[in-house]
């Protein structure tokens, strides 16, 4: 009898160790966006909610997400990261910053960063289900600067094909105020003559004033190369020192001066150095990827820098064209099966404005969206907010009558309550008199006012984790 009761808890060890090996037990979900976006704050949101679903009646506060509302999900803990070469994920940080007194919005993105969760949940049908009562997902959530994948098309553009692109005449960099001081230094340079390693970290610098006046003070998004701004660990570093040289100091084939070869040479390392293993060390291991949009933010800034988030956001869009042809065939394969682009924010807005921000958003993205569709992978779009921070509730308007509005602490008044609408969110991507007539007031709230231990409210964050991983919590 003994022996026959051995022999069955062996059989069972057995079926369970088939059930493990066979079931996904790991998920590397990566979310990115450019600046601004609203990526810190989402992971921290996103990892609050986990933490803490187990003590949330009902359905952990999460009721799109079926392992919560089957009643399935156990716990979420954080786990050691994987890998000791990422900077961790500062969670601790982020969160104690939403938690102080006032509460402030945690530092935003700036470098590759990771963390690590294990989620245990009661497994629902199939083998596993039947030799386990509990099983782990371990979901390493990576968070990058979208401005990284800026940089892909340079992988398919010479030095001189790339320095045309971005002095065109008129581009919002050549109207940008430094445009002229940059150009008046480089035109110092004796191109004939063999350029100093000082000479071009200068002139590097001036670029770098350049596109730090584009981005931060004129509103706009695209800015090459991406890691100048965002440099990681490369700042300081001689591979981002190099920038574009106006075409009139480019010379014929087989006649380029030393200036020319030395910046050619540059940009060639910084493609081989940094783009090209940013793809193959990190992005080749992604499962699932989140894109997070901030198409209100750019609403608000105005039409040229509305249309250059659409270039930015389609740029980005081309890392994720998986199909035959595309760069992904040269150079390695991606396993990316779920793809998810989100617009962030939401609660700026009213409710009934939300699905407009969403089809916005689609529209944004057309004509190729969900082109990554048709080759395996699953694309999706949604619009969401981690952190909701206001309340809606109808306000009456001399001229309108009642209309919806949203209220919340103010960012920029001390935090003081600020009631507004905040203006209607076109459905389709705008026209010119769309821009002469609207006007936006999407106001940046502070972080809401709540007791530590309760988690905060956020909108579809659940149908968001149901996309990207509840299919590995059946
Ligand atoms: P990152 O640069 O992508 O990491 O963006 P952050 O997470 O730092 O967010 C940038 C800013 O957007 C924050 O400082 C907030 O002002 C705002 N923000 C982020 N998430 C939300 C949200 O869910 N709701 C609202 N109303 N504002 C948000």
């Amino acid at each position: 009898m003994a022996d026959l009761k051995q022999r069955w808890h062996q059989l069972e060890q057995k079926a369970k160790d088939i059930g493990y090996r066979t079931t996904d037990r790991h998920l590397r979900l990566a979310v990115t966006g450019l600046s601004g976006a609203g990526k810190t704050a989402f992971i921290t949101s996103l990892v609050e909610k986990l933490l803490s679903a187990q003590q949330q009646p009902p359905y952990g506060g999460l009721p799109l997400f079926t392992v919560c509302r089957e009643g399935r999900f156990i716990a979420a803990r954080r786990e050691r990261q994987p890998d000791l070469n990422i900077a961790s994920f500062g969670y601790d940080t982020a969160m104690s910053a939403l938690r102080d007194n006032p509460p402030r919005w945690p530092q935003s993105t700036t470098n590759i960063s990771e963390l690590r969760l294990a989620i245990d949940y009661r497994p629902k049908a199939g083998v596993l289900a039947n030799f386990v009562d509990k099983a782990t997902l371990h979901l390493d959530i990576v968070d990058y600067p979208g401005e990284w994948l800026l940089d892909l098309p340079m992988l398919d553009l010479d030095y001189q094909q790339w320095s045309t692109q971005l002095l065109a005449a008129n581009s919002p960099l050549t109207n940008t105020p430094s445009y002229a001081d940059f150009i008046a230094k480089i035109t110092a340079l004796d191109p004939t003559q063999e350029p100093s390693d000082e000479a071009l970290a200068t002139i590097s610098d001036s670029y770098r004033a350049l596109l730090e006046q584009l981005v931060h003070q004129q509103g706009f998004y695209l800015a090459q190369p991406g890691r100048l701004l965002l440099p990681g660990d490369l700042q300081g570093t001689p591979l981002l020192a190099f920038f574009p040289l106006p075409s009139q100091l480019f010379t014929g084939q087989g006649d380029s001066s030393p200036l020319q070869r030395q910046l050619q040479q540059r940009y060639d390392a910084y493609v081989k150095q940094v783009v090209k293993p940013f793809y193959q060390r990190y992005f080749e291991e992604f499962d699932r990827q989140l894109v997070l949009v901030d198409v209100l933010g750019a609403l608000n800034r105005g039409r040229p820098q509305f249309e250059d988030m659409a270039n930015a956001l389609n740029a980005l869009n081309q890392s994720f064209r998986f199909g035959k042809g595309g760069f992904w065939q040269r150079l390695f394969s991606p396993k990316i099966d779920r793809l998810l682009f989100a617009v962030s924010k939401v609660d700026q807005i009213t409710r009934e404005q939300q699905g407009n921000a969403l089809s916005l958003l689609k529209a944004l993205l057309n004509p190729g969206w969900q082109r990554a569709d048709q080759q395996g992978c699953a694309v999706e779009a949604m619009a969401v907010s981690a952190i909701k921070t206001t309340r809606y509730g109808m306000a009456k308007d001399r001229g309108l009558g009642e209309v919806s509005v949203v209220s919340g602490r103010g960012l920029d008044n001390g935090g003081d309550t600020i009631t507004l609408f905040p203006g209607e969110v076109p459905q389709a991507l705008p026209n010119k008199d769309f821009w002469q007539q609207q006007g936006f007031e999407f106001v940046n709230f502070a972080p809401p006012l709540q007791p530590p231990e309760q988690p905060f409210e956020h909108i579809r964050l659940d149908h968001l984790l149901e996309y990207l991983i509840g299919d590995k919590l059946l």
